[in-house]
């Protein structure tokens, strides 16, 4: 009988299969089990609107067959079966409009790398899929309503023949030819229930109809009523058929059904963590774009969290069918700690749909994914405080990037989720609560940065705020500076850095008086700026400090703890990124009695002291000392 030859369009495709080099090709399993899925729905219906009373649903089943002496894998379906005519134009042709979009994915993924081909696990391939494990297909067809049965045969580019053959039931049937083993490949794992049902559980577990293969189970076997007291349990492995899906996911359930420790169960076992998640978001939306999503906020980050390593994104699923494992698309960068599974109906495995249809629905999705995660953390942060800090500790660090990143474009989104620690009370604070705690009086949110909290709310420059009973948020960490920059203001109250010569606001006689005695001290602060050089942009007389005797602090953009970051990550650059120091000195102090005592009687005790008073406010700020021998020098010169 003459050879069909397949169309061109599908060919390609076909080449594509049958010498694929693709890592993934156990997927063909999910492919063939979903083409049956869907027959076997498409009869449903057909039953349902030719209203067939003797139509028995129980009987709907996907049949696994493997066959390790003969190498073949069959796989039966009591489903719509397909007619000569469709056995040709749905097996010899893949002519429909997707196709062309994934040809031209595919061509593109050639000139880049394996990796790419991972396409072929995003959106269905389908049928031929089965050709990567398979050098021969037989497939045996019997359409509903029909009498005549049809075989479909194929060893692939060489194109296929359809003869006619028996059937006793309508529904189809599929023996895929497993490939001999190759070198680095183990075909004959496809032929192993093992392996079957692990790729079943792994790519199928929620088709919702059952898959059954024969298998072998040991049994205890049962307990003999005369059984002494010395019986040892006996058993026997026998050969039964199961299911192997478990058919509804937990995702599909109504909420109000579902344990709390079948939440937790299920992250655990697909998570692979130890610990119960933090909290569960059970979604079933409808509307525009119907989805189910089940999102899980792991009480600790991976271990892997901070490596390149860690992949976010969430399982996407469509009827019951995985399409794809880390679909990132779902997950904004913030939230990429958060774990779960979509499902939606409107996706199909069918490459016929258009690539662009399925990017506009992950939008969607997405954006309300986003939604209500923030919600649930908005919760957790009302209701159960410990809790919330037990997530921010483990992932407050990637809410900060977030606000910075994308030039801010998140940062109303995430500013009610941040925390700081503060110096009421000492714990942590939202800034929601910190605005509702401010004075009337209170002009701005204050912050201080540095590596340590505790010593943050020491400086010298702290004590006039925390006098006047104003809170101070303690900025420890490396991006923090950078978020507060980026949110600008809370509650319409602006951020001021307690280094500001300006945090306070004055009256005019204080500045009247001031602005006096800077006058009165003007030879003093020249003699401090020409001592230092060009260690300092300036020495001024601070409104600062309340008992300490210095300070420092900056003019200009860049702070200090902004400095020290650009040393840290960028040391070549950070020559541009020098903060412009500012000594500030009390002119109630006694040290600045003795410096211009000095500075009338000794000009050489004066510059020792200018330089004492510098290194000290270098300390304080926790700057290191540019020459700690010749401080130590000079302190113990002036014991003498
Ligand atoms: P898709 O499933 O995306 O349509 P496939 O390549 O997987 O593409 O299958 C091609 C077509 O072959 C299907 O659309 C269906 O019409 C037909 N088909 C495949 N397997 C079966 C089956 N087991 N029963 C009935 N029809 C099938
Ligand atoms: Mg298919």
């Amino acid at each position: 009988m003459a050879k069909k030859q397949f169309k061109t369009e599908s060919k390609r495709i076909l080449d594509l299969m049958i010498n694929s080099i693709y890592t993934h090709k156990e997927i063909f399993l999910r492919e063939i089990i979903s083409n049956a899925s869907d027959a076997i729905d498409k009869l449903a219906y057909k039953a349902l609107t030719d209203g067939d009373g003797s139509f028995d649903r129980s009987k709907l089943a996907i049949t696994l067959i493997p066959d390790e002496a003969g190498r073949t894998l069959t796989v039966r379906d009591n489903g719509v079966g397909m007619t000569k005519e469709e056995l040709e134009t749905n097996l010899g042709t893949i002519a429909k409009s997707g196709s062309l979009q994934f040809k031209k994915d595919m061509a593109q993924a050639e000139g880049v790398g394996e990796n790419d081909l991972d396409i072929i696990g995003q959106f269905g391939v389908g049928f031929y899929s089965a050709f990567m494990v398979a050098d021969r297909l037989t497939v045996t067809s019997r359409a509903y309503g029909s009498d005549e049965a049809w075989r479909w045969e194929s060893s692939g580019a060489d194109g296929y023949t359809i003869t006619p053959c028996e059937k006793a039931e309508v529904g189809t049937e599929i023996v895929m030819s497993i490939k001999p083993d190759a070198d680095e490949e183990d075909y004959s794992q496809y032929l192993r229930t093992a392996t079957l049902e692990r790729l079943v559980k792994k790519y199928s577990d929620y088709i919702h109809y059952p898959i059954r293969m024969e298998v072998e189970r040991t049994h205890m076997k049962e307990r003999p009523a005369d059984a002494g007291e010395d019986y040892k349990p006996e058993y026997e492995t026998v050969k039964e058929w199961a299911t192997l899906n478990s058919m509804v996911p937990l995702w599909q359930r109504p909420k109000s059904e579902v344990k709390s420790e079948e939440y937790n169960d299920f992250y655990k076992e697909k998570y692979g963590d130890w610990e119960d998640p933090l909290s569960v978001i059970h979604i079933s939306a409808e509307g525009a774009v119907e989805y189910k999503a089940l999102l899980y906020l792991p009480a600790h980050a991976p271990f892997d969290f901070h490596t390149r390593d860690y992949q976010k994104g969430l399982q996407l699923y469509s009827s019951g069918v995985m399409i794809m494992d880390k679909c990132a698309d779902l997950l904004p960068e913030h939230f990429r700690f958060v774990k779960g599974v979509v499902d939606s109906s409107d996706f199909s495995l069918n490459i016929s749909r258009e690539v662009l249809q399925h990017t506009r629905q992950l939008k969607v999705i997405a954006a309300n994914l986003e939604k209500k995660i923030k919600a649930e953390l908005l919760r957790i942060q009302k209701e159960d405080r410990p809790k919330y800090e037990q997530f921010w500790k483990a992932f407050g660090l990637q809410l900060k990037v977030g606000v910075v990143s994308d030039y801010g474009a998140h940062k109303d989104l995430l500013k009610d989720l941040l925390l700081f620690w503060s110096t009421k009370e000492d714990k942590l604070t939202t800034l929601a609560e910190y605005t509702g705690r401010m004075p009337q009086a209170q002009k701005y949110i204050y912050y201080a940065c540095g590596e340590d909290a505790a010593k943050l709310s020491k400086l010298p420059q702290a004590e006039r705020i925390l006098d006047q009973g104003y809170e101070i948020l303690c900025l420890t960490e490396e991006p923090d500076e950078f978020v507060i920059n980026a949110l600008g203001e809370a509650d319409g109250k602006s951020f001021k850095s307690i280094n500001d010569e300006d945090a306070l606001p004055e009256t005019d006689e204080a500045k009247a008086a001031l602005e006096k005695k800077t006058e009165e001290n003007k030879d003093v602060l020249d003699f401090v700026q020409e001592t230092l050089g060009d260690k300092i942009h300036a020495a001024r007389l601070s409104k600062l400090l309340k008992s300490g005797a210095v300070c420092m602090t900056t003019d200009g953009p860049i702070s200090l703890e902004m400095e020290k970051y650009f040393q840290r990550m960028e040391p070549e650059a950070a020559g541009q990124m020098k903060a412009q120091r500012v000594l500030e000195l009390n002119p109630d102090s006694g040290a600045f009695a003795a410096l211009r005592d000095a500075m009338e009687n000794d000009k050489e005790l004066a510059k020792k002291y200018a330089e004492l008073l510098y290194s000290q406010a270098l300390l304080i700020a926790g700057l290191p000392l540019e020459d700690p021998a010749a401080y130590t020098e000079l302190v113990c010169s002036l014991m003498k």
